[in-house]
């Protein structure tokens, strides 16, 4: 577990620039959730992170060394997307394995770990389905323990949850925070839901077109929004 910091990283597409000059630090063990209208910047700035993406300018940071350089699968995270990404034609037991083989992890370690992850998650009942026969909640636990059998530093959430009915919804929040409260990883979350940022988030950061507008607690920012347009999507507009 680690510290991760940005600092004034910047991206451009072309001449585009989508991620603005942002400059953060991310504790060890902290629900850090990003938050802000679609198209503000919030997948680049986690694919950047995870490695998926280059820097065009500035540094990302785990405990003070710049790893802008390292390469995706040296840096110890593990991210979940919005659409499943489960492969179809393995089960949930083969999806969990499948990294874990890649690395070379030793079986009874894989079984184990699978086992843990499997009881955390409560996906006993449907390991040995294929993802077409899984509910889309069932799905996205699946995903979610295919993250969490990795054992990864920190955890890269990217709307987990935006595929989902209401209900799920809620649901899986608290699962997300037990998960979180069980583990004790940097979990860092994307959303462009309030709610689910006010509810889940240690600490929230507005972005509105690839910059920064304010971080704070949830209910710093509801109480005292540093401007207009965080009042207008999280704050108490006064
Ligand atoms: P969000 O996740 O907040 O909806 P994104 O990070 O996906 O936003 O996108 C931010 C901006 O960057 C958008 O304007 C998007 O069109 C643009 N963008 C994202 N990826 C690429 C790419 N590979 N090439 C060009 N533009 C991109
Ligand atoms: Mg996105």
């Amino acid at each position: 577990m680690a510290t991760l910091e940005l600092i004034n990283v910047t991206k451009r597409f072309g001449s585009t620039e989508v991620v603005r000059d942002v400059n953060l630090s991310i504790r060890t063990g902290e629900f850090f959730v990003f938050v802000g209208p679609s198209g503000c910047g919030k997948s680049t700035i986690l694919r950047m992170m995870a490695g998926l993406e280059s820097v065009s300018s500035g540094e990302i940071r785990i405990d003070g060394t710049a790893i802008n350089d390292k390469p995706a699968a040296e840096r110890g995270f593990a991210m979940v997307f919005q659409s499943y990404s489960l492969y179809p034609h393995m089960t949930v037991r083969q999806n969990l394995a499948f990294g874990l083989e890649n690395i070379g992890t030793a079986r009874p370690e894989i079984n184990r770990r699978i086992e843990e992850t499997a009881r955390l998650l409560r996906i006993d009942s449907y390991l040995d389905r294929r993802p077409k026969a899984l509910s889309g909640g069932q799905r996205q636990r699946a995903a979610i323990g295919r993250a969490v059998v990795r054992e990864p530093a920190m955890f890269l959430f990217d709307e987990p949850l935006s595929n989902l009915d209401p209900e799920l919804r809620v649901a899986m929040r608290i699962e997300i925070g037990t998960i979180h409260a069980r583990l004790g990883n940097t979990m860092i979350y994307v959303t462009h839901d309030q709610l689910e940022a006010m509810s889940m988030a240690d600490r929230i950061c507005v972005l509105r077109d690839g910059q920064v507008e304010q971080i704070g607690a949830p209910l710093d920012l509801y109480n005292r929004p540093a401007n207009r347009f965080v009042a207008g999507f999280i704050g108490n507009p006064r």
